[in-house]
């Protein structure tokens, strides 16, 4: 096909509409970018990356410009799609998930050279892509993980192959052909960004061995972060978190509270970074529940905790150990997850709270759903050394409230997280309020941390002898 303006407007306005993008009709027509075969979709992606090798930064810029246009265009349709698709979240939340992470993902700008003169002449170092990425995605944020994964990899000049989580199968796919016809209509070949149509675990796992495959960019859970990191290729693995909250005397408990509720019940706390325990010093304990139940919170007696408990954890976790979370009840609503107690609280409930010990299985299990436990324990270096503990060294993303500077210093020093957050909610460390890029692939495993453009480049070196200096 001869790709004039005019014809890729064409295109592109044949594919939107033969995708029939709504809500509540998703279609499994042929998209763009979309294989039945996971090997013919990384061959695809191959072509289009050395074609993308070609062509200018202009048109790389201009291609993430349309990628941020297009899913800003679609995110209300996509939240909706993959709210119903996957049964998680709320779609509203979705939305503002979206909308972060296609304004604040880093582009082009973020791929820098670096420049080294001395007597001996010029070193110059630049970031050059890798070449097709595989890029694993999860139930929890499927829209914005693969919005985030394809700016910042195709700004740093990659192709990505995706594999995306199963049940979010439908919605993946429709993104991804979005995606394609805006890359196509800046000038950028088509399947650079691609996926299959029926992923599975299976389908991933042929994706970390194939040859064509340059690096693997996984997000989710402990399994797949193994699996890629035995898989023999470079990975970047953003996996599981479990983030704790502190709260100390010196705290605004009045803005602690109304910040935990939020940060945690925001989409259901589906997010890996959201708030999933709470760890309080004894002294403002009353008080922090008090405010927290001004702001959405509903409390449960000690007979529904342990009710609760049975009901949405599966495998209770414990100090050494993390336990999971019954998937039934994964993202959903706390009024839902309160009624199979037989407890009916009003639909305007965000948060259920659950004052436990601190051995409880909700403290040391990541729910990912709007269920918090709550400990008291007798000061602020107590409240710390258990964070620490039930945070289960993964390094993921911590909280604390305190104005207290030398508290605030220690657990940040301690957690030694990829994110830490002091009063604020746990969304601000992604830039929704707080200063800073977005991502939603934190590599905290490998230790690449919020990634951006620049996490998904090789660094090369290119040295002139003797010359080039200019002082
Ligand atoms: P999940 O681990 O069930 O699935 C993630 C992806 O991995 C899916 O595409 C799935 O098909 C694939 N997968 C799972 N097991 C695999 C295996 N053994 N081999 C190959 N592929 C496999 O995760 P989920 O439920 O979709 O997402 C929630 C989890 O992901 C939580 O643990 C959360 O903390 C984590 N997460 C982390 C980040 C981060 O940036 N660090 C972001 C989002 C989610």
């Amino acid at each position: 096909m001869d790709y004039t303006e005019q014809n890729v407007r064409k295109l592109v306005e044949e594919v939107i509409k033969s995708m029939n993008l709504t809500s509540t009709n998703v279609n499994n027509e042929k998209k763009l970018g979309v294989f039945s075969n996971l090997n013919n979709a990384v061959e695809a992606s191959d072509i289009a990356f050395k074609e993308f090798s070609k062509i200018s930064l202009e048109i790389r810029k201009k291609l993430i410009a349309n990628i941020r246009k297009i899913s800003m265009e679609y995110n209300e349709i996509l939240s909706k799609m993959a709210h119903e698709e996957t049964g998680m979240g709320r779609w509203e939340n979705k939305v503002l998930k979206n909308e972060l992470g296609i304004n604040k993902t880093p582009g082009v700008e973020d791929i820098v050279s670096e420049a080294f003169t001395d007597d001996h002449g010029l070193t110059l170092v630049e970031r050059a892509p890798y070449g097709v990425i595989g890029a694993i995605t999860p139930s929890t944020n499927p829209v914005v993980t693969i919005i985030c994964n394809a700016i910042g990899m195709l700004a740093a000049g990659n192709a990505v192959v995706f594999n995306p989580h199963p049940s979010a199968k439908k919605v993946s796919a429709s993104l991804i052909s979005l995606l394609n016809t805006a890359i196509i209509e800046a000038g950028g070949p088509v399947n650079l960004i691609s996926c299959i149509d029926e992923p599975t675990i299976e389908s991933a796992k042929e994706l970390m061995c194939h040859k064509k495959i340059a690096i693997m960019v996984v997000t989710g859970g402990p399994a797949v972060v193994k699996a890629a990191m035995n898989s023999g290729k470079k990975v970047i693995a953003a996996g599981p978190g479990n983030p704790p909250v502190v709260v100390d005397e010196t705290a605004n408990i009045t803005k602690a509270a109304k910040d935990i509720v939020d940060g945690a019940s925001f989409d259901n706390n589906v997010i890996c970074i959201c708030e999933k325990e709470v760890i309080v010093v004894e002294s403002v304990a009353a008080q922090l529940k008090e405010e927290m139940k001004k702001n959405g919170a509903y409390e449960l007696t000690d007979n529904q905790i342990k009710q609760i408990t049975e009901l949405v954890i599966s495998d209770p976790g414990g100090p050494g150990h993390e336990g999971a979370a019954n998937k039934n009840f994964v993202g959903k609503n706390a009024d839902f997850i309160a009624k199979g107690i037989g407890l009916n609280v009003p639909s305007s409930t965000r948060l259920l709270i659950c004052e436990v010990d601190k051995n409880h299985p909700l403290v040391w299990t990541e729910q990912l759903m709007p269920v918090m436990p709550i400990v008291r324990v007798k000061d602020v270096d107590a409240a710390i050394d258990l964070a620490v503990d039930c945070e289960h060294g993964f390094r993921h993303t911590a909280m604390m409230y305190s104005l207290n500077i030398a508290k605030l210093s220690k657990m940040a020093k301690v957690m030694n997280c990829s994110i830490f957050i002091k009063n604020g909610p746990s969304y601000a460390g992604l830039g929704f309020g707080g200063a800073g890029f977005a991502s939603f692939t934190i590599a905290s495993p490998t230790g690449e941390g919020v990634t951006r453009a620049r996490t998904f480049t090789r660094e090369r070196r290119c040295t002139l002898v003797d010359y080039l200096r200019i002082i």
